[in-house]
């Protein structure tokens, strides 16, 4: 993998903790950051988020009765 940036070819990648806006909900990230020149690769949400709040969405959906 060659950084978009810098041209630099990246043998690991930096992860940083990054808050995402998800209209009115803070929701957390993690940004993928090139070594050399710090640039932004990628962002994604906290896998560990993710699944949160899907449980909580699970939780207050109305059940059938
Ligand atoms: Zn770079």
């Amino acid at each position: 993998m060659i950084c978009p940036n810098c041209q630099a070819p990246i043998a690991h990648v930096n992860v940083e903790p990054i808050p995402i806006q998800f209209g009115l909900k803070p929701f957390r990230g993690v940004a993928y950051t090139c070594p050399e020149c710090s640039a932004i690769l990628s962002v994604q949400p906290d896998p560990g988020a993710v699944q949160n709040a899907l449980l909580q969405a699970l939780a207050q959906a109305p059940r059938p009765s």
